[in-house]
C-alpha cells in the first residue's frame, strides 16, 4: 500500500493485470438494507474503468463508485454509442463466490463493440479487472436464493465534439448492485403488430443503449392496456415471435418446448442457451426454430398452448400467465409439471453450487 495525496492506493498482484485499487474512504454497506433492495438501485462502494485512448485499453483501475466527468459533446450523448452487459455473482453455503459463463459475456460485449463500431476490450483485463473488483466488494454478495450481486459492465465514446463519426475514446467501466430475487408479479405480454425491437440488417442482436430507448414507449402503451411487456414480432411481416420485452421467449406446445433461432433481431442470450442445454441434457424435446403468432393462437385454440415464458439474467425465467393479440385476451392456465419452474430451479440450483455442474459453466468469482 502507498499514500498518494492522502488517498491510500494499492496495487492487486493476485491477478495477472496489475490493476490499481483506490479505496473508498468507508463502505456504505452498512446503511443498505440487503431485504428491501429493489432492482439496481444502490450500487457498491467501487467500480472498476478503464479508458481507451490512441488505440489502446489502459490498465484497468478500481477506484469508488463515483459521478463520471463528459463533456457535453461527448459522443455518447449524440449517437448512442454505448453497449452494456448484465451478469450476477452469487455466494453459496461454503463461503464460496460464483460467476455464471462470464465468458459469454465478455464475448458478447465485444460483438456488440463491433457492431457499434467501438474497439474490442482485451480477455485479460475483463476478467481480471472484474475478479479484483468481487473480491473487494466480496461483502456485497450475500448467501440465500433470494440474494445475488447484479453486474453491469459497459461501455461508452468519451470522446468531444458532435461529428456523427465512432469515437476515437471510450471508457469500459463495471458497475456492480446488490439485488434482491427479481418478481415482477403476474406478467401479460402484448404482441406488437406495429411496433418492433429490431429489424434484419439492424443491431437487435447487440446489447446496445439504443435498443433499449426504442422500446420503451411501445411497452408504455401496452402498459396502458394492462400488459406489463411487449412480445416483439419480426419488423418485416410480425408474424413470428422474436422476444418478450428484455428477454428471450420460450414457448411450450405439448410437451415440446420451442426457442427461437438467434438472429439479427433475435439476441443470443446467456440464459437461452443455457436452458436449451440443459431442457436436452434432461430429455425434455426442445426445438430451435422460428414460430409463428398464428401457431400459438392455433395452439391456445386446440388447448396445446401450455406455457409461455421469458428467460434472461435478471429474473432467471418470467413465466408469462396471458398474452393479447388483436382485440384478443388470452389467458393460460397455470401448469402443475411446469418448465418454467423446473429450468428456474435447475439454472438457480447450478449458479448457485447447489448442484453438480456437468457443463463446466459455473467459474470461481475471484
Ligand atoms: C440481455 C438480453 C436478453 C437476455 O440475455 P441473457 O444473457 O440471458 O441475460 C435477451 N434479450 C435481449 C434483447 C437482451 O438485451
Amino acid at each position: 500500500m502507498f499514500n498518494f495525496g492522502g488517498i491510500k492506493f494499492f496495487e492487486m498482484q493476485e491477478f495477472g493485470t496489475p490493476i490499481t485499487v483506490e479505496k473508498a474512504p468507508q463502505s456504505k454497506i452498512d446503511q443498505v438494507d440487503f431485504n428491501q433492495l429493489g432492482f439496481g438501485q444502490i450500487f457498491t462502494d467501487h467500480m472498476m474503468i478503464s479508458d481507451y485512448k490512441d488505440g489502446a485499453w489502459s490498465i484497468p483501475r478500481i477506484v469508488p463508485y463515483q459521478n463520471i466527468s463528459l463533456p457535453p459533446s461527448a459522443r455518447v450523448f449524440h449517437y448512442g454509442q454505448a453497449v452494456f452487459e448484465g451478469m450476477k455473482a452469487y455466494r453459496d453455503d461454503r463461503g464460496d463466490a460464483w460467476l455464471f459463463r462470464p465468458e459469454e459475456n465478455f464475448k458478447r460485449i465485444n460483438r456488440s463493440c463491433e457492431r457499434l463500431c467501438m474497439p474490442a476490450f482485451d480477455q485479460a483485463y475483463f476478467m481480471d479487472g472484474l475478479s479484483a473488483l468481487l473480491k473487494l466488494e466480496q461483502d456485497w454478495i450475500k448467501p440465500g436464493a433470494n440474494n445475488s450481486l447484479y453486474i453491469r459492465p459497459f461501455v461508452i465514446a468519451t470522446q468531444a465534439g458532435v461529428a456523427a463519426n465512432p469515437a476515437t475514446e471510450y471508457s469500459f467501466i463495471i458497475i456492480c448492485s446488490p439485488v434482491n430475487a427479481y418478481f415482477a408479479g403476474e406478467v401479460r405480454v402484448k404482441i406488437a403488430e406495429h411496433y418492433s425491437r429490431a429489424a434484419k440488417g439492424g443491431f437487435g442482436y447487440a446489447k446496445a443503449a439504443g435498443n433499449y430507448a426504442g422500446q420503451f414507449y411501445p411497452t408504455k402503451l401496452a402498459h396502458e392496456e394492462g400488459f406489463q411487456q411487449v412480445v416483439w414480432t419480426d419488423a418485416a411481416t410480425h408474424e413470428y415471435i422474436e422476444e418478450a420485452g428484455t428477454m428471450n421467449i420460450f414457448v411450450r406446445i405439448g410437451d415440446q418446448l420451442i426457442t427461437g433461432p438467434t438472429s439479427d433481431s433475435i439476441l443470443d442470450g446467456v440464459t437461452r442457451k443455457s436452458l436449451i442445454d440443459m431442457a436436452k441434457a434432461s430429455g425434455v424435446d426442445i426445438v430451435v426454430r422460428p414460430i409463428k403468432v398464428q401457431e400459438v393462437l392455433d395452439a391456445y385454440q386446440n388447448g396445446t398452448l401450455k406455457e409461455l415464458f421469458g428467460a434472461g439474467t435478471a429474473a432467471v425465467v418470467s413465466p408469462i400467465k396471458g398474452f393479447g393479440y388483436q382485440e384478443q385476451k388470452y389467458e393460460l392456465q397455470d401448469q402443475p409439471d411446469s418448465y418454467a419452474e423446473l429450468f428456474k430451479q435447475k439454472l438457480t440450483d447450478l449458479q448457485r453450487n447447489l448442484a453438480p455442474d456437468p457443463f463446466g459453466w459455473r467459474v470461481k468469482a475471484y
